[in-house]
Formats: structure tokens, C-alpha cells, sequence
């Protein structure tokens, strides 16, 4: 089976003092839990080397939110996969949907990035969803299934890539879809992963993502397919990060 993973993603939110969520999880996590379950935080660059400091020793992960697809080069205020791992992250985030929103990332640039992760070593995190408009229209499986098709790279696996399907209307507005429109989305993802590299496609999980919370997550994570979350806002307090992680 697939160990799920329960992942934070902090945005551009957290100052120094912030690795103290990161040392209030470390400590609140129930030690049952890690047998059962992957946790991930991943803060702003800026914080990774004190947050991987504060995580020493634990199997608490740390990952980046972006990356720059080449190694090293005139980019500035870029940031390559070498040095997130570097830094000691294991992880990073790929085309989230406020990248392609406001950074104007395509599928093609997700796919490049989800190279450069995996030439470091790094696990991608590869976001797909579509927004509220796509799925009025009845476009959803289609938007997914294309921006999975052109994002995964060719010999992906469990272990070096992760699905997020976040869909855009979800995130930081306390809607979700259906449990039966999740297990849609995921079954379809599931599918087309098949056909993209074959039965690796069974170890690849596929977390869902979008105002996930304490009080949803049991019922979010039961759906079939859905491997664990991609957790934004309820991240950023303990408390909360550890009642989703909780739910496993
Ligand atoms: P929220 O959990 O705040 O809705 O954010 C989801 C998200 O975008 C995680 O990457």
C-alpha cells in the first residue's frame, strides 16, 4: 500500500519565530503516528535551513515551495533543487496553482521543474486542479488529466514524485468538493498515471488538497485514492496541522 503523506504548505507566511510550529509539531506528534503516516512542512526558503535544524533526528520532512528547473546560473532571486537540498529539504512543491496564477507557470515549466527536482535527488509534488469556472463548465477531468499528462516526467515514481490535486476554488475558501467528487478526480488521475508509466503508477500518491482542516479531514482522507493532504492555512498552527495529521 501507499504510505500517505501529510503535507504543510506555509505560502509566504512565517518569520524566524515561526520555526516554533515547526518545534511544536516535532513534539506533539504521537510516536503510533509516524509508523502510519509521512509528515512534511514545507516554510518559505527562508526558513528551511532553521526549520531542518529544529527537525534534526525526527522524520519530520522538509521541502521547498518553487524551484528554478536549472542547477545554477544568472536567475537572479532563483532558487535550484541543489540548493534546497543542500539546505537538507527532501521535498518540493511543483506548480501550485498560485505559481501558474501569478507566476504564470505552464504545464511544460511544471514538467521542466519536476526534472530539475528529481536530477537533486528531491521528491516533486506535482499540483493539478482546475479552477471554479473549468468545473462549471464541465471541464475538470480534462484540465487534470492534460496538466498531469505534460507535468509528470516520463519514468516517474513513488519515490521521486507526488500528485496534489488542488482544485483552485478550494484553497483558502472553506469549500471542498464532494467525498464523490474527490474520489472522481482521483481515480481519473490514477488512470491517467497508468498510462503515462505504467504500474508504478499504483505507488504514487495522490494527496488532496484545499481547505482541509481538523474537522474534515477524517472524511477527506477516507476517500479511495487519496494518499494524505496538502494542507495551506490550517498548517501554520500546530494544533491544527497535528489534528489532520490525526486523522491517520
Ligand atoms: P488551504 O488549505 O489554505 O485551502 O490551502 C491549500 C493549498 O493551497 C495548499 O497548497
Amino acid at each position: 500500500g501507499r504510505r500517505p503523506l501529510v503535507a504543510g504548505n506555509w505560502k509566504m507566511n512565517g518569520l524566524r519565530s515561526s520555526v516554533s510550529v515547526v518545534e511544536a509539531v516535532r513534539s506533539g506528534l504521537a510516536p503510533a503516528l509516524l509508523d502510519t503516516v509521512d509528515v512534511l512542512i514545507c516554510p518559505p526558503s527562508t526558513l528551511i535551513s532553521s526549520c531542518v535544524a529544529a527537525t534534526y533526528g525526527s522524520p519530520i520532512a522538509i521541502g521547498g515551495q518553487n524551484l528554478h528547473a536549472k542547477p545554477s546560473g544568472a536567475f537572479t532571486g532563483s532558487i535550484s533543487a541543489e540548493m534546497l537540498a543542500d539546505l537538507g529539504a527532501s521535498y518540493v512543491i511543483v506548480g501550485h496553482s498560485e505559481r501558474r496564477a501569478y507566476h504564470y507557470e505552464t504545464d511544460d515549466g511544471v514538467h521542466a521543474k519536476a526534472l530539475g527536482a528529481r536530477r537533486a535527488g528531491l521528491c516533486g509534488i506535482i499540483c493539478v486542479g482546475e479552477t471554479q469556472d473549468e468545473r462549471e463548465e464541465g471541464r475538470t477531468l480534462d484540465i487534470v488529466r492534460a496538466q498531469l499528462a505534460i507535468g509528470v516526467p516520463k519514468g516517474a515514481t513513488g519515490a521521486d514524485t507526488v500528485i496534489a490535486y488542488e482544485p483552485v476554488w478550494a484553497i483558502g475558501t472553506g469549500l471542498t468538493p464532494t467525498p464523490a467528487d474527490i474520489a472522481e478526480v482521483h481515480a481519473s488521475l490514477r488512470e491517467m498515471l497508468g498510462r503515462l508509466i505504467g504500474p508504478e503508477a499504483d505507488k504514487i500518491r495522490i494527496l488532496y488538497g484545499g481547505s482541509v482542516k481538523p474537522g474534515n479531514a477524517r472524511e477527506l482522507m477516507a476517500v479511495e485514492n487519496v494518499d494524505g493532504a496538502l494542507v495551506g492555512g490550517a498548517s501554520l498552527v500546530a494544533e491544527d496541522f497535528l489534528g489532520i495529521v490525526g486523522a491517520y
